[in-house]
């Protein structure tokens, strides 16, 4: 008889259930201010953008019809003023060849410096910056707000951080009426806005714009830059190993340890960071640089600059924090070859198209007719007979002047033969106007068989402007 083996189960205890959570709770950034040559940078792009950003719709434009707004988007007459220009929705070729120059410098600028743009001139950052000035001169600096954050209710915190929101919403509101001053006359809505009588569209695009300047600098912060920005997603793509980025040097730093400043630290095996974590303060994304190159990195340079002066302090050489490329720093490359290593194939792609797109931009805007015309066919009638024998088809043209003075403009139709303008052909258009003229053109009963026969309007301006719209003439059967 066979044995049988009887196996013996063994109940094993249950593992204890762990919930991992996919969702990282949110840790407040506290930046300790930092003082340095990229902090007098950043603070030199703070006062440049916001003098153009709040100065440019208070700027005005002598026409010889008395000045106006110099820059004005004014979307409700459907006319973009800017400086000399005078531009319709159809010149709108130029705000998207305008637009696709913008990216094409910001691929260009990202792959020679990285995320510069980020750390110095992005609204974002530049906000931010304003908003931490504020919270610094009302709360104090780091050591200051996190105690002061931990602390209990009191009537300092609630007048410190009243304070500080107080001045927050000023800022904000100012930036929400600027901002909407760039698409209606930024005077009435700044006298409108003070007499609390802005008409409903206006108060909400200065309340929305309001907020999202409060919420992203005052609150989001870093979280813009992290989670929500899509250049930070796809910079990476801009990046190789020539493209200059903050860098910590680890070959030089580590091994990382505290020592004393007359210490001999290579005879005790450490490397130049003294582990002090000030870098790991004063960035306000929260990262630590030492970790090697992180997306949340925005190269803003505040490590490097409060590094250089722990450098400083220790009697050490600067630039264990530094901007330096991937090459640079695996082949112990100096500056002058990250400098000749500038111009690399991409870089040249990238500036030989902007250099194109900009030349090409400027010499049609250079040459472009200031008339604009628009044939619009009147759908009530296709075609008729009127007294003579003769056939009429009606249109509607739309008439649009680019220049700062009245015009003159006489109108013309051609195409088939004995094809002749039976209203006034003539029509006088405001400065910067555009108006709607009904044009009735006529042709001989016969002149051309039945159906649809192509057309040209032509419009001629005084000053030499021509223009030639296409069109059709209904013959009925
Ligand atoms: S600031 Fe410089 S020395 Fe201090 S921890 Fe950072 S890298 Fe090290
Ligand atoms: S790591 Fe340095 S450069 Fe990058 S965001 Fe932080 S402080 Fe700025």
């Amino acid at each position: 008889m066979q044995h049988q083996k009887v196996i013996p189960i063994v109940p094993v205890p249950a593992a204890p259930e762990e919930t991992v959570s996919l969702y990282e709770a949110h840790k407040k950034v506290y930046p300790r201010s930092v003082t340095g040559l990229f902090a007098r940078w950043r603070w030199a792009f703070v006062w440049l953008t916001q003098i153009v950003f709040y100065g440019l719709p208070w700027l005005s434009w002598g026409t010889e019809n008395g000045s106006r707004q110099a820059v004005l988007f004014d979307l409700a007459a459907r006319r973009f003023y800017l400086f000399g220009e005078v531009l319709y929705p159809q010149d709108f070729i130029y705000l998207t060849g305008l637009l696709v120059a913008s990216a094409l410098l910001l691929f260009l600028f990202t792959a020679v410096a990285g995320r510069l743009w980020c750390g110095f001139a992005c609204p974002q950052t530049v906000y931010t910056e304003i908003f931490l000035w504020i919270e610094r001169h009302v709360e104090g600096d780091r050591p200051q707000r996190l105690k002061l954050d931990g602390s209990s209710f009191s009537t300092e915190k609630l007048v410190k951080k009243s304070f500080k929101h107080l001045a927050w919403m000023s800022v904000a509101m100012w930036t929400g009426v600027t901002f909407v001053g760039y698409f209606t006359p930024v005077r009435e809505l700044g006298m409108e806005f003070l007499q609390t009588r802005m008409d409903s569209w206006e108060v909400f695009w200065v309340f929305f714009y309001a907020a999202a300047t409060y919420g992203n600098a005052g609150f989001l912060r870093e979280q813009v830059c992290k989670y929500m920005c899509p250049y930070a997603r796809f910079q990476s793509a801009m990046f190789d190993k020539d493209t200059l980025i903050v860098s910590y040097d680890a070959a030089r730093g580590d091994p990382r340890g505290t020592r004393g400043r007359r210490d001999d630290f290579q005879a005790r095996g450490l490397g130049s960071c003294i582990d002090c974590g000030l870098c790991v303060q004063v960035c306000p994304t929260g990262i630590d640089i030492r970790n090697g190159l992180q997306y949340e990195c925005i190269s803003c340079a505040a490590c490097v600059d409060v590094c250089d002066t722990v450098m400083d302090k220790m009697e050490y050489p600067r630039g264990l924090i530094r901007f330096s490329t991937q090459q640079a720093l695996d082949k112990g490359w100096t500056g002058r070859d990250i400098v000749r290593r500038v111009l690399r194939p991409r870089i040249l792609v990238y500036a030989t198209v902007l250099a194109a797109l900009c030349m090409g931009l400027a010499i049609s805007l250079a040459l472009r007719t200031p008339l604009r015309v628009d044939v619009v066919r009147d759908r009530a009638s296709l075609a008729r007979i009127v007294a003579g024998g003769k056939l009429e088809n009606v249109y509607r043209l739309q008439v649009m002047n680019a220049t700062e003075e009245t015009q003159r403009y006489r109108i013309g139709a051609e195409g088939l033969p004995g094809l002749a303008i039976a209203s006034d052909d003539e029509v006088s258009v405001g400065p910067a106007e555009s108006r709607w003229v009904a044009v009735r053109l006529q042709l001989p009963y016969g002149a051309a068989p039945a159906g649809s026969h192509a057309i040209h309007f032509t419009i001629e301006g005084q000053g030499g402007a021509h223009v030639r719209e296409k069109s059709v003439f209904i013959v009925p059967r």
